[in-house]
């Protein structure tokens, strides 16, 4: 049955300073007519940036805009110009905690689900929350549907899931989630797509390098283990996240040098990672231009490398071998000299990179008859978040119906 308004669907995706948002005509074609990007929210020139589906820009400014819901609004009031008939709106949720474990409805019982779960991630969800609150004031009857990025590793095995922490912990919920969901769930569909359905149910080590970075180990198209945990702090150094730290870390910051905990909070989140071991840039592309000159951005770049390549093996024991390695997000996608690089010493798990094929980001960038295939694929996001929603709101039609 068709949706009763139409077959545009929003989706709605706030991290910590940017906004991405992206209009979809959801027909057989899933095209993406609008996609906006708002960027340095909260700092005194924000960036602000609308292009249509063929990447031409309709509008381009730089406004400050102090928080995210202002950013939203301003989003949304340059939407409601265009007068485009929406079906429903999709958001990512960074955070589903114990209670979700696929794509749903917001219904009030959600919004008060999630607001209780706010003090397991305070950086998130009060946010997201907010978010779909101003739809609402804009769209009040529109449906609106949440996706969260926790929910493709809610089902990692219990012994992924653990930390080593009394029995009390884990029962509240201080367990190790996963994050990037949205993402490997997108990549598996699309790898039984383009390598058949055999090759996407076999033992797959997902490589998600962008400004977040995790790693995540899948087998039988299911998580298996990921390096993100309790939040997306976790795992993998980033952008500016410090990725795992020893515990003893953070208490020498508190008891030695007396910081306060947002000042925590702020350093391990907006001030370690690539930009903190620099001092440079946050931005890999950055580093990479620097790199002969500065041997501080040289560091950077190595240690994330070295990080990753450990990782990458930790998993492939996760997992008790490998058969196909992806690398994605803007690192993985674009940068072949850090492919090469993560991959070094990796020829003992059958990772074999071709040189020529891997500086063309061709799709299959192992050397042919290697024990493991190794892959570049776009990620899509925001198209996984408008394809579960457009399912939801099927479903809610028939059930109305
Ligand atoms: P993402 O968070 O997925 O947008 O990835 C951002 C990271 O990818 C930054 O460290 C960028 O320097 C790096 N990157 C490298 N090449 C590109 C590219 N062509 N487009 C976007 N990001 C890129």
């Amino acid at each position: 049955m068709k949706p009763k308004h139409g077959k545009h669907i929003l989706t709605i995706n706030s991290g910590s300073s940017s906004l991405k948002t992206a209009l979809f005509l959801m027909d057989k074609k899933e095209t993406m007519e609008l996609s906006a990007r708002i960027e340095r929210i909260g700092l005194s020139r924000g960036y602000f940036q609308i292009k249509d589906g063929k990447g031409r820009i309709l509008a381009e400014e730089h406004p400050r805009l102090p928080d995210q819901d202002a950013a939203l609004n301003k989003f949304l009031k340059w939407l409601q110009k265009r007068k485009t008939p929406l079906a429903a709106v999709g958001h990512r949720v960074v955070n589903g905690g114990l209670h979700y474990d696929q794509p749903e409805l917001v219904t009030p019982r959600m919004e008060k689900t999630l607001s209780g779960l706010e003090p397991l991630d305070p950086n998130h969800l009060p946010q997201e929350l907010k978010a779909v609150k101003t739809v609402r004031r804009f769209y009040p009857d529109l449906a609106q549907v949440a996706c969260f990025d926790t929910a493709f590793h809610r089902h990692m095995p219990d012994v992924a899931q653990w930390y080593p922490l009394p029995r009390e912990l884990w029962r509240e919920g201080v367990r190790r989630y996963g994050f990037h969901g949205l993402s490997y769930e997108y990549l598996i569909h699309e790898m039984a797509r383009v390598a058949g359905p055999q090759a996407a149910r076999g033992r797959v080590i997902i490589a998600h390098l962008g400004n977040g970075a995790s790693v995540a180990a899948i087998r039988g198209g299911k998580s298996m283990d990921t390096t993100m945990g309790f939040t997306p702090t976790g795992g993998l150094m980033m952008g500016t996240r410090s990725g795992d730290l020893d515990p003893g870390v953070v208490l020498y910051l508190l008891r030695e040098k007396f910081m306060p905990l947002p000042a925590v909070s702020d350093l391990v989140n907006h001030r370690a990672g690539l930009l903190g071991v620099s001092g440079i840039s946050p931005d890999l592309r950055d580093l990479m231009a620097q790199r002969a000159k500065n041997p501080r951005a040289a560091e950077a770049i190595e240690l994330f490398c070295y990080q990753a390549r450990k990782f990458l093996g930790a998993l492939a024991g996760a997992l008790g071998g490998l058969d196909t390695l992806v690398f994605t997000a803007g690192i993985g996608e674009n940068m072949p000299w850090i492919r090469r690089r993560i991959c070094q010493r990796l020829d003992f798990l059958g990772i074999h990179l071709d040189s020529a094929l891997n500086e063309r980001n061709a799709a299959v960038i192992s050397r042919p008859g290697s024990q493991v295939t190794v892959r570049v694929m776009r990620t899509n996001e925001e198209l996984m978040i408008a394809r579960h929603t457009r399912r939801l709101l099927r479903h809610k039609i028939r059930n109305e119906g």
